[in-house]
């Protein structure tokens, strides 16, 4: 044996005089080497920002963390493996056995299944809240509430949810408020500025904007909350790769760009749907007939390219059946990435406190960055099939 199989395994330190890049670095890590055997032993000194271990981050997930952190006007931002995981991580983090979590009856399917089963399993309970009632919110917590969670505008329903109202009456009774905000994203909305005390991101969707990566992200405005929240996922083994962090990155170099985009073209299109005699309502934080649309107007700076589109109830049954007549549009969930999405969404089975009165399938839709010509033919192709399956149907 020579020592070429010792340089094989050394990798030699270079010069970065005179270098620069625009780009991120990818810095993977598990090991951290340490210059002496005491600043290995007294490596937690470091604290929860410095660098110890891979798992608790690197150059790179530091430099998305703190443009999140920016955008969201917080103190500090932690990484997840993906939205979800932050929303869970916030909760199990924050709640214990015994205490009331307040979940607005609009959420995000998984939460509401994870509240069910796991918050339950561990006796934290979760009472759910209509969005658009704050009398109804309040008469629902108890003593021992200890969070708020919000989302706002609702998954697929899009109720707008006034959080500085939310905000002011969980304070008074000592509960924190956290808000999911991965529709708008910190461009059209700062959940912070509004009175939550956490803002929790989907970075899958707008940010990252490609639909290939899987992120999710904390902000809070608290340094000793975030500690509290950094070493939680430490325990938990929870943390993301360096290289999905500098996908997110470059997404998020044209995040305002593909949503004004997005918001532009899904404006002209909910114009075209809503005159189409099969379509009841369009469900848009932007219309004036969407739940909390005023609330919209006060606190937001914009709206993103995700819509929901309900039928009349004889053309809904035949809206599955049209949708294979879409070419540009594709078929799946997840959004905010470059290709138009259409989803169909059940929505009657996730609503307990306020039944859903529309037909039980919404169709979510997710602008994307194609011409806005072809996605107006797209959804004119749609219509002519979804009248054809009309006229067939009554013919049967
Ligand atoms: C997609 C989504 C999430 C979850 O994000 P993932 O990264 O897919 O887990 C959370 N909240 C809302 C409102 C979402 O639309």
């Amino acid at each position: 044996m020579n020592s070429d199989w010792t340089q094989c395994a050394i990798t030699p330190a270079v010069s970065h005089d005179g270098f620069a890049s625009l780009g991120v670095a990818v810095y993977r890590a598990s090991t951290i080497p340490f210059e002496n055997a005491h600043a290995y032993a007294t490596r937690r000194e470091r604290g929860s920002e410095g660098y110890s271990y891979g798992l608790y981050g690197t150059p790179t997930t530091r430099t998305l963390e703190r443009k999140i952190t920016e955008l969201e006007q917080g103190r500090r931002t932690l990484l997840t493996p993906s939205g979800q995981a932050a929303i869970t991580a916030a909760m199990l983090c924050l709640l214990q056995t015994g205490d009331q979590v307040l979940i607005p009856d609009t959420v995000y399917p998984p939460v509401r299944d994870f509240a069910d089963q796991d918050l339950a399993r561990l006796g934290i309970e979760a009472a759910y809240y209509d969005p658009t009632d704050i009398d109804a919110l309040a008469r629902r917590m108890g003593g021992r509430a200890r969070l708020v969670w919000v989302e706002s505008p609702g998954s697929t329903t899009m109720e707008v949810q006034d959080l500085p109202a939310i905000a002011a009456l969980a304070h008074a009774r000592g509960a924190l408020v956290g808000c999911d905000n991965t529709w708008a994203t910190p461009l059209n909305f700062k959940p912070l500025a509004h009175g939550a005390d956490i803002v929790v991101e989907g970075l899958t969707k707008y940010f990252c904007g490609h639909s290939d990566v899987i992120m999710g992200s904390i902000t809070v405005r608290d340094a000793a909350l975030a500690d509290r929240l950094r070493n939680f996922l430490g325990r938990q083994g929870t943390g993301v790769s360096a290289d999905d962090c500098a996908l997110v990155l470059r997404g998020l170099e044209t995040m305002a760009l593909r949503m004004s985009y997005n918001a532009r073209v899904a404006a002209s299109l909910i114009e075209a749907i809503r005159r189409q005699p099969e379509v009841a309502r369009v469900l848009y934080p932007a219309l004036p007939e969407t739940p909390g649309h005023a609330v919209w107007r006060r606190d937001f700076q914009g709206a993103s390219g995700v819509f929901s589109v309900v039928f009349t109830p004889d053309a809904a049954p035949h809206v599955a059946a049209a949708l294979d007549a879409l070419r540009i549009f594709v078929i799946g969930a997840s959004w905010g990435g470059t290709r138009s999405l259409a989803a169909p969404m059940p929505v009657r089975a996730h609503r307990t406190v306020r039944g859903w009165e529309g037909d039980d399938l919404v169709l979510r839709l997710s602008v994307g960055i194609e011409s806005e010509t072809d996605l107006a033919e797209d959804i004119d192709r749609f219509f002519t099939a979804l009248r054809r399956e009309m006229a067939r149907g009554q013919a049967r």
